[in-house]
């Protein structure tokens, strides 16, 4: 599509998202952060800090999306939660994310653990998935939601009980709700004689999240990270919110998904954690992420296991990538190698592209710097 918002444009020119809006108003225009930009007022801007707008820059955000045609929704099937834990420094994500990983994987996998890969599913005692994305926090969450990508399908935000509400954790429940998540409360550390969680629901309400106890529509859960306690019942409204929610994909087509870490390994080379979000990714598919392409030489899956296969959220390790994609990239899979091929490499010439012309401004910049 032929539009930015003021976040991405900003980020584009290198600037701060204040300064154009501050740009914007002086050319009588009021904009939010978050709004959508139409290509004449993006060259207006462009003009502005003598920036060309090269096609480039307005095609570059054409998601991979386009490449991912409609399909008949009735092969739609329910897919598993895709869940981030947030909250303060301290409340217990850390304990909570091993916590639930341990009771809920290590017991069905006769090796355990072998490989930790950002993110892992769990299976409840009804055969019900969900995953988990193990990123640090707050800043994945929004690194990805600058780059467009939305992964999460609910958000559990852990205040400590002996803490209640901290700056990280206002700052945890802003973020879910400008991606408009549901989110979930776990009390946590409710085994320290200390715990108040009365408190937290007080302090909470001044947040708008109301406990149902109170009658309001907020999801509390005490737990305790540390034992244990009340873990079973976190997952179970996280799977009852979820089922609200009619999560679907199909699993039968081609996948398209995100990045959610990548980097450069010295023996295999590029790998890339990937989150499926729709269709199957299968190992030797031809695929295209963020500005670079490959075809999927192996898979491994989040207990360190041998893939062929990965479904609909579930989070899968590949490698077989020419480069090294961002946290965020969405990937797509395509039918055959030659077109994979061909849309890669023309993104990623246009992302060179729009990285010298970024670098000319910047030389331009302090050019005027130095007047
Ligand atoms: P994070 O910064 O949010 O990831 O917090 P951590 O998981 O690293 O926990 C911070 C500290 O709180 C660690 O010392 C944990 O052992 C402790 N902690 C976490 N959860 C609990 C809990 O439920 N009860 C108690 N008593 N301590 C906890
Ligand atoms: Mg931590």
């Amino acid at each position: 599509s032929e539009s930015l918002t003021v976040a991405e444009l900003a980020k584009k020119l290198g600037r701060e998202p204040s300064e154009v809006i501050k740009k914007l108003f002086m050319l009588g225009a009021m904009a939010t952060i978050n709004q959508e930009l139409d290509k004449d007022t993006i060259e207006l801007i462009c003009a502005e800090y003598e920036v060309e707008v090269e096609e480039e820059i307005i095609v570059d955000k054409t998601d991979l999306e386009v490449y991912f045609e409609p399909e008949d929704e009735n092969l739609n099937q329910e897919r598993p939660p895709v869940v981030t834990i947030m909250g303060h420094v301290d409340h217990g994500k850390t304990t909570l994310l091993d916590s639930i990983r341990h009771t809920k994987v290590t017991a069905g996998e006769a090796g355990g653990i072998t490989q930790h890969i950002g993110a892992y599913q769990v299976v409840d005692d009804n055969d019900k998935k969900i995953t988990f994305l193990d990123t640090p926090g707050h800043a994945a969450f929004t690194t990805m939601r600058a780059r467009g990508a939305k992964v999460t399908d609910l958000a559990i935000i852990v205040v400590a009980a002996d803490d209640g509400v901290m700056p990280q954790t206002v700052e945890a429940i802003n973020h879910a709700k400008a991606a408009e998540v549901p989110i979930i409360i776990a009390v946590n550390k409710m085994d320290k004689p200390s715990a108040n969680p009365d408190r937290v629901m007080q302090e909470l309400t001044e947040h708008g999240l109301v406990a149902e106890a109170w009658g309001g529509d907020t999801i509390f859960v005490p737990i305790s990270a540390l034992t244990g306690d009340g873990i079973d019942s976190l997952l179970e409204m996280v799977l009852l919110v979820s089922e609200v929610g009619e999560l679907k994909a199909n699993p039968a087509r081609r996948a398209i998904g995100t990045v959610i870490e990548a980097e450069l390994d010295k023996g295999r080379g590029s790998v890339a954690t990937l989150l499926v979000q729709d269709g199957t990714l299968k190992v030797g598919d031809p695929i295209v992420v963020g500005n670079t392409f490959g075809r999927v030489r192996a898979m491994v899956s989040d207990t360190g296991r041998r893939a062929k296969e990965a479904g609909p959220s579930t989070p899968v390790e590949i490698t077989g990538l020419n480069d090294v994609p961002q946290a965020g990239d969405r990937f797509v899979v395509f039918e055959d190698e030659k077109t994979a091929r061909q849309v890669g490499e023309t993104r990623a010439t246009s992302a060179l592209q729009v990285q010298r012309s970024e670098k000319t401004r910047v030389t331009l910049d302090n050019l005027f710097d130095q007047l």
